[in-house]
Formats: C-alpha cells, structure tokens, sequence
C-alpha cells in the first residue's frame, strides 16, 4: 500500500500523500462531494458484491471518499497493516468490528475491564443480538483458556486498558488464539502506534478511536480498524455502507492535520507524565500512582517489552476522592476537570470503581481482586497533555497541597 519503509515521524507526515496530484499540493486537500458521477455500464452496486471496494472508482461517500481514504493510507502505513477502515468514532469502530464479523451463535470474548461503552454494548446489546459474550482478564492465559468455547470467533482486548493501565501480552494471547483459529482485535487507544504496534505482535485487527491522541486536538471525532484486507474489506461493506458508520472528510482531514504532529506530541506528553507519575508517588497525600513507566507498575517486566514509553495516561489514589475531584473542578488553573483524553489539553476525571462495577462491567471474584489491585475504590485518571511539567505540578501542588 504505502511505502513504510521510512521511520514513523515520516509516516505520519507523508504517508498517504501523493506526488501527483494535479494541482501539485503539499497539504492534502479536501474533497466534499458525497458523489462522483460514473459511466451507466459500471459494475455491482450492492457493497457485498464488490470483492474489494478499495479497488473500485469513488461512487458514494458512505463507500469511500478520498480525503477519508488518505487518512486511511497513513492509519495502515502507521499501524503497518494491509488496510484500514476509518469512521465516524471510536465506538463506531468497534461496533462494525463487532457486528462486522459476528453472527449470532458466536461467542465473543472481551478484557474484563475495557473502556465502559464497549463493556455496555458487548454485555447488555450484543446477546439481545443472539450473540454470546462473556469476559476475562486477558493477562491470564488460564483464565482465557478456561473462558474459550467452541463458538469463540473473537477476542477483543484493550491495551493498556481504561482506567485500570494494565497491559495485555498480545504477542503471547494471538499466538494461542490463532492455534485455535480465533481473531484478536486490540484497541490501542491509548498507545497510538508510535507506542506500540499490536499488529506486529500478531494482533488481526487494531482499533483506535481517533477522537483522541490520533486527533489530539479535541475537536473532531473519528474511529479506525487496521488489519488484513480481507477483514478491512468485510468491515467496510458492512459498516460503510450499511450502519452509516462513515467519517465526514472534513473530520479525516482534521485528523490528519492532527497526525501531522502525533509523534512530537506522544514524546512530549510521554516525557511530562512521566515527571508527573514520579512527583506524584512521592506526595504524602498520594497512595498509589498506576503508570506503566514507573518501575512500579504491576507488569513492569510486560510494559518495558511492548510499551516502554510509558504512555501519557496514568492514575492515582487518595484517601478523599471526592474532596480532590472537587478540587481539580474549582481549583486548577491548568487541568481540566473533563471525559475523555489525548488532547493537547490536560484532563483530570475521578472514576470511583463500585458505580463502574455495577454499571458497566461483570466480574468474578478473582477479577474483582485485580481491580481493587490497580484501582482501589476509585482513581483520578490524568491525561497529560501539552502544557509544561512544571506548570502541571504547581497545579497538582494547588489541589493536593505541598509534596
Ligand atoms: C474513547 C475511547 C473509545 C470510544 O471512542 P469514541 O471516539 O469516543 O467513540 C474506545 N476505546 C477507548 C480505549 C477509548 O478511550
């Protein structure tokens, strides 16, 4: 597809780019038209009749449309897939991964604790479909093998997952899973493929939500799935032109626009939660901090293998939540007291664990003893963004007092 040849600052810069556009344009440009028109004798108009629709010429923008498709070319050179999908968000993505290659009858496996909508629909919307689900935590392989059934198709797994931060061993589970002929889908979300690439360590598809660090500017929404073509093309014909899934150009050029810049934004953000992770561990107040670049992480010895940059989420525990959520909402002058993440902004959310177990996820005992291991009674989630280490820490110092 694209040449990934070149180092991943490059990718994200040109991939998807052409030499030979007619004007000669360095930026990419963006083509609003919905349709094209098209010679009366041309070919299948059912998506599922095409063979790949990638191959065909532009017709409708739910198919394809060329801005969308650029964002595509870099996403895949990016991820170093074969293909990739782009669409209307991040929970657009999973759905037509979902719904794009299950059938009811199938088992569908999932992290045991994921980012809440995807537990929603999976749980409560997926076998109202006839479609089984059930959960693990992924970093068990004993748990999973206990978990599989013989309708198993899928396992979808998040890494690192929110809000807990804990990693999975792709490498280790797609090599299982492919032995028993079942798909891995990873959600990278908060890695972005500058951190980690789940696709190398054997993932078959690779899922992000782009509204976040993709984006990075917190002013577009968009979703992407990444893997072979034969999938890609599956997920498309259902997704693009049947759910309606699709992502405006205007928003693939935004996210674009947004790449541009990802792997300077990832090091910086990285390189201040960093900083941020370490001067929390040491506040009186503070009495656990989750970031897997501190030597402190659970899996330690995992994160340093697949994702040793660190990544630019992290946690941390008080003994008053609700007093410092407070205060990150009336007091900071630099953090936002906000959902969501990876913007060039910094957020701050208090997540308390017994309303998420109650709403969102199912857990066993043994999954409920890992959860209190990461997340106690609840967490501050901090997405770092881009403003300097210092003026975060005075701010940080503002809200929990003085370390
Ligand atoms: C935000 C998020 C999603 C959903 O993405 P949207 O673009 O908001 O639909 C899915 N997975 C993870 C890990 C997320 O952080």
């Amino acid at each position: 597809m694209t040449d990934t040849t070149f180092s991943a600052n490059t990718i994200a810069l040109n991939a998807g780019l052409s030499r030979n556009h007619p004007f000669r344009v360095l930026a990419p440009d963006i083509t609003m038209s919905i349709n094209h028109h098209f010679q009366p004798d041309q070919g299948a108009f059912s998506a599922e009749q095409i063979d790949d629709l990638t191959q065909t010429d532009y017709l409708y923008a739910s198919w394809m449309n060329p801005t969308v498709r650029q964002l595509e070319r870099r996403l895949a050179a990016l991820e170093q897939t074969e293909d990739s999908f782009a669409c209307a968000s991040g929970m657009a993505a999973i759905t037509a991964t979902f719904l794009g290659l299950l059938k009811a009858g199938d088992h569908l496996l999932i992290n045991d604790v994921c980012y809440a909508g995807v537990s929603e629909l999976a749980l409560k919307l997926l076998p109202e479909w006839g479609i089984e689900v059930s959960c693990a935590n992924l970093t068990n392989m004993e748990e999973v093998t206990r978990a599989i059934r013989p309708n198993t198709r899928l396992i979808h797994a998040e890494s690192p997952c929110n809000p807990l931060l804990r990693l999975t061993d792709i490498q280790r589970l797609t090599h299982w899973a492919h032995q028993q002929d079942i798909l891995v889908s990873v959600d990278s979300t908060f890695a972005t493929p500058l951190l980690c690439q789940p696709a190398t360590l054997g993932a078959d598809l690779v899922i992000h939500s782009l509204t976040k660090f993709m984006n990075g500017h917190g002013d577009a929404m968009g979703g992407c799935v990444n893997g072979h073509r034969s999938l890609i093309q599956t997920i498309r014909s259902r997704a693009g032109a049947y759910f309606g899934a699709t992502l405006s150009a205007q928003n693939a050029w935004l996210i674009m626009r947004g790449i541009d810049t990802l792997p300077l934004r990832m090091q910086q953000a990285c390189a201040t939660a960093a900083q941020v992770a370490r001067w929390l561990e040491q506040h009186p107040k503070v009495k656990r901090v989750i970031y897997p670049g501190l030597a402190s992480h659970p899996q330690k010895a995992l994160a340093q293998k697949i994702f040793p940059k660190g990544g630019a989420m992290l946690t941390f525990q008080v003994d008053d939540l609700d007093a410092v959520a407070d205060a990150f909402a009336h007091k900071a002058k630099v953090f936002y007291y906000a959902f969501s993440l990876g913007h060039q902004r910094s957020l701050a959310v208090a997540l308390k664990t017994q309303p998420l177990l109650q709403n969102s996820y199912s857990l066993n005992q043994e999954q409920l003893a890992d959860y209190a291991r990461y997340a106690g009674d609840g967490v501050i989630r901090l997405a770092i963004g881009l403003e300097s280490a210092t003026d975060l820490i005075a701010d940080l110092t503002t809200i929990l007092g003085a370390s």
